[in-house]
């Protein structure tokens, strides 16, 4: 057996093992026993060969991956907890076999751009945590004192906006802001993740729009002012600012398949530079949103078919490493719905939980093997948090964090199935394949087949 070998620790301190025809390792998909103790995976034996006394889990067919990471959540507490909070957005995590997230510094009071600020979200999320979370630091203009302390207080890196982020108290930067981060943050070797649209060419695209009097009902108005050029401009200018500080930037949310072919030489180079994009641009396409559907509404926004099939072979081809959700609730008066008007609703997807059956039902039709999951949307966001090893793998030595996975099962979307505050979502009514039957982290069950399990024992990780 293969991985008998592996299997070195003595049997008596191992509290369970959980077995699968499908587990996901490094070595992919196939059957295997995770040896769990203490919360963490022991290591491996195979699947007929659990050792006697040994607690045994056994999940049929069902795939034992490991327990994803979403490093793009808006929690907005402590200060917006009527747009979502811990305890809802960490049950929707679980849910969908999220083990790990990391929330976002802006859409919470204070924003998260300080240490008191850090230990203020600390305090909002005692006790209401289902599942292990991190929080980001935020870069806004005149806060570069704020790096390093931040740094040294665990956030694992810190975002920042080249644009206006919808959150006055989270003021945009531009290149000379950026310049200041830049030299603090290469001290501290955390990642800087931007928002990557620059305004020139929004402003520019909406006025032009407004002056030929564009009806702000449809989406094509609202795509036509948001273009590519924004996401172009900004990535541009933050694959030089990489290369020159050897600091490693990281682009969130990736639309514009435009930006690829300058990403893709920034790569050649060996620029310290990531992409990560949202499943949402993975899934949906502009031509089928409806107008006044304003739950659609994101920045960058969704762009067409064609857009859509780029982003996906860049992230076959490993140019794009990773698939969050970028869950950015709020309550559904902001969306506007009645009035449709992509001008005045607020910008941000409702989605966490669904992400991984909705990738899977694409990479179906696609011809993708279940395998890539757990590099999209496990271990690669662990690695751009700095938990590689703990987080984001069932390898020995890691958190024992499982999604039990029916990749089989098909189901249509509902709000009873969305455990977020406010259920308005875009994707209401979708019809999936693969179903997330249980969650576990570190060796206990959360959720089990729409109910959580135990408490909320989520713990906030902090970076060395
Ligand atoms: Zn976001």
């Amino acid at each position: 057996m293969p991985w008998a070998s592996r299997f070195s620790e003595s049997t008596d301190k191992m509290t369970k093992a959980l077995r699968s025809t499908r587990v996901l390792t490094n070595a992919g998909l196939a059957p295997a026993s995770v040896l769990v103790d203490g919360g963490r995976i022991a290591g491996f034996c195979g699947w007929d060969e659990v050792p006697p006394g040994v607690e045994q889990i056994d999940f049929g067919d069902a795939a034992l991956l490991p327990g994803l990471v979403d490093t793009h959540v808006h929690i907005n507490e402590p200060g917006r907890t009527e747009w979502e909070g811990f305890y809802t957005a960490t049950q929707a995590a679980a849910a969908g076999g999220v083990t790990m997230l990391v929330d976002m510094p802006l859409n919470c009071v204070p924003e998260t751009v300080d240490v008191s600020a850090l230990e203020e979200k600390r305090k909002a999320a005692q006790g209401k945590a289902w599942v292990d979370w991190a929080a980001w630091g935020g870069i806004v203009r005149g806060n570069a004192h704020a790096i390093e302390p931040l740094a040294r207080a665990g956030v694992p890196g810190f975002k920042c906006f080249l644009i206006h982020s919808g959150i006055d108290g989270f003021a945009w930067v531009d290149e000379a802001d950026l310049r200041l981060a830049l030299a603090k943050l290469s001290e501290t070797g955390r990642p800087l993740l931007a928002h990557a649209e620059t305004a020139g060419p929004v402003d520019a695209a909406t006025n032009e729009l407004n002056e030929a009097g564009a009806d702000w009902r449809k989406y094509s108005t609202y795509l036509a002012s948001r273009p590519d050029a924004a996401e172009v401009d900004a990535i541009a200018l933050l694959i030089r600012l990489a290369e020159e500080y050897r600091t490693p930037i990281h682009i969130v949310h990736l639309s514009s398949a435009k930006a690829l072919p300058l990403l893709a030489a920034a790569r050649d180079r060996g620029a310290p530079v990531t992409v990560e994009t949202c499943a949402h641009y993975l899934w949906f396409a502009g031509e089928q949103i409806p107008d006044g559907a304003t739950e659609f509404k994101c920045a960058p926004p969704i762009r067409d078919a064609e857009n859509r099939d780029a982003l996906w072979n860049a992230l076959d081809g490993g140019l794009i490493e990773m698939v969050i959700t970028d869950h950015s609730p709020c309550p559904p008066a902001m969306k506007r719905r009645e009035a449709g008007l992509w001008s005045q609703a607020w910008g941000g997807i409702s989605s966490l939980g669904l992400a991984l059956p909705v990738i899977w039902t694409a990479m179906q039709r696609r011809g993708l093997k279940l395998e890539r999951i757990g590099e999209w949307m496990a271990a690669a966001p662990a690695r751009l948090a700095g938990f590689a090893g703990k987080k984001g793998a069932i390898a020995p030595g890691a958190d024992a964090d499982f999604v039990v996975f029916d990749p089989d099962a098909q189901w249509t979307v509902t709000s009873a199935d969305l455990y977020f505050r406010h259920k308005l979502s875009p994707y209401l009514g979708a019809k999936l394949h693969g179903r997330v039957v249980q969650t576990w982290l570190r060796g206990e069950l959360v959720f089990r087949e729409g109910k959580f399990a135990g408490a909320a024992r989520g713990r906030e990780l902090v970076r060395s």
